[in-house]
């Protein structure tokens, strides 16, 4: 009755997996239109090390429970090509418990975490994890990594940011975050080049000019279908809000991705300078006039599909490659549609500055679950990823699918560079966030020269402002600093959000807004912030 493959089952209940002949490994509930149970009548030989010997880390088959759903959207998909192929060459297969049918991935964390069936294999946040390590939902890597992992090793000693980067407040390391070759510009201003021409517009040089074109966008019709139905300026994420911030020369600095304002050598939490009020007063105007779009804070990922090609977007805040891949996706939906680089419009001060930066590490990455019974296997197979098989497998996906040899060099195939390359590379699986170096090669062959050359542009140009490194905090400092992080950021955005949204007025409010800072610890936050970040500059 069972299969004479020794097929082992974990994570939710060893007992129930036994009474279900066919093995339905975990719990999938979603996705049941293309998720295929391990049934019984799968290939019935056992796969032999034989050839693969080199990349096995298990010589029987075995199956791994994955919690993965991240960005709102990305679900753990059993079918994906990458990781099929990566069961093969390790032995080690993960088995989706069925997140695919939600979108709010930090609820969904959650509630995995509450349910105390914390899988094999869990993928997650920088911050959830190393909030939840600790907590004893997940296994500390340090030991593991030192002796079965030699690719991720490596890495890690070649480049000892990764760990300190990695590692949770009590200095343990509970997740194996995701990896950028090369680092620099991340994003940057782009705008709808077609209209500025139909409507007889200049390039905006600064960010008044900017305000003026966004204006034209949404009163003169340049999509020409007689409704004021444009989208001046739109984000695919609730940052889109943050990122109009530059042009007051004022800063967020609520997380640790985003700048703090420094002077001097001496840090304040942007939201509580006098600009910060100036740039969110003229914010609101512009969303009120219609400048903003009205469901910034909810339209989600993907707003830039959505409002590009139904031709109603304007302007974006966004990474130049996908992007500019537009141009040739909307082609002929949109005839004669344009979306080009702008340099960053002059703020307040007159300077074109770029404050995002593209991080050298992602924001997820794979763990180990407290319970589960491979821990050496585990690592093996997260250690896989940073092989030079499993980065090739990774980024470029499985060859005679999305890529192919010519030559020795790869080629992507049609399939892949149709529509938007990133796009549908994450459908076989790959370029996903999770632990291996992504490589800037994957980035060039699926960029467009434009978007090559805006990238070059923004670098030349010097328009990036510094960026704020990634600091190392005392278990003491790391408690509080996230406990208050949490608290005053969330007050904040709440804050932004009715006031953008004009349900609440700053004028009136803000007084009361600075006072509720002071009581929720905004100086003991900087404080912490500042400690951190002295001992770094020292
Ligand atoms: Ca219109």
């Amino acid at each position: 009755m069972m299969n004479k493959k020794t097929r082992i089952k974990k994570g939710i209940s060893i007992v129930l997996a036994m009474g279900l002949a066919t093995g339905l490994v975990g719990c999938s509930t979603g996705n049941s239109s293309t998720e295929k149970p391990v049934a019984s009548n799968a290939p019935a030989a056992t796969p032999e090390p034989k050839k693969l010997a080199g990349s096995l880390v298990s010589e029987k088959p075995l199956d791994l429970t994955v919690h993965m759903h991240y960005g709102d959207r990305f679900a753990f998909d059993n079918n994906w090509a990458v990781f099929k192929k990566a069961g093969e060459l390790t032995n080690v297969n993960l088995k989706g418990t069925g997140q695919s049918s939600g979108s709010k991935s930090g609820e969904m964390f959650n509630l995995m975490i509450a349910s105390n069936e914390v899988p094999d294999i869990v993928h997650g946040f920088r911050e959830t994890m190393k909030t939840y390590g600790p907590q004893g939902a997940l296994m500390d890597l340090t030991d593991l990594i030192n002796k079965n992992a030699p690719n991720l090793k490596k890495f890690m000693d070649k480049d000892p940011d990764y760990a300190r980067y990695a590692k949770a407040a009590d200095g343990k390391m509970y997740f194996v975050p995701y990896v950028f070759d090369g680092s620099g510009v991340s994003k940057g201003w782009l705008i709808r080049k077609d209209w500025l021409t139909k409507l007889g517009l200049q390039v905006p040089k600064t960010y008044q000019e900017y305000y003026n074109v966004l204006k034209a966008f949404k009163e003169k019709d340049p999509n020409g279908n007689g409704k004021a139905d444009e989208v001046p300026y739109f984000s695919r994420d609730t940052s889109g809000i943050y990122d109009l911030l530059v042009f007051f020369d004022a800063t967020y600095g609520g997380d640790l991705t985003l700048q703090w304002a420094e002077s001097g050598g001496k840090l304040t939490y942007g939201p509580t300078q006098p600009q910060f009020k100036t740039a969110i007063t003229n914010i609101a105007k512009w969303y009120k006039e219609g400048l903003i779009d009205i469901e910034i804070f909810t339209r989600g990922a993907k707003a830039r599909d959505v409002l590009l090609g139904e031709n109603k977007g304007g302007s974006t805040h966004d990474f130049f490659p996908s992007t500019l891949n537009f141009n040739r996706s909307l082609a002929t939906q949109v005839p004669g549609f344009e979306m080009a680089v702008i340099a960053p419009p002059q703020n307040v001060n007159g300077k074109h500055v770029e404050a995002t930066w593209q991080q050298k590490f992602g924001n997820h990455g794979f763990g180990i679950g407290a319970k589960n019974k491979y821990p050496v296997e585990s690592i093996k197979y997260l250690d896989f990823w940073f092989s030079e098989e499993g980065t090739r497998l990774a980024n470029f996906g499985v060859e005679g699918q999305s890529y192919t040899k010519e030559n020795g060099q790869i080629k992507m195939s049609p399939e892949v560079m149709k529509g938007t390359p990133l796009e549908n590379m994450y459908k076989f699986g790959a370029q996903h966030e999770f632990g291996y170096v992504q490589s800037l090669d994957f980035t060039k062959l699926v960029s467009t020269p434009e978007s090559i050359t805006a990238v070059e542009d923004y670098s030349k140009n010097q328009y990036m402002k510094k960026p704020f490194p990634i600091l190392n905090y005392t278990a003491e400092e790391k408690k509080k600093f996230d406990t208050l992080s949490v608290a005053i950021n969330t007050y904040v955005r709440e804050m932004v959000q009715k006031w953008i949204m004009g349900a609440d007025d700053i004028e009136k409010s803000y007084d009361g807004f600075m006072k509720k800072l002071k009581d929720m610890g905004v100086d003991e936050f900087t404080e912490v912030q500042q400690s951190a970040y002295s001992r770094y500059m020292k």
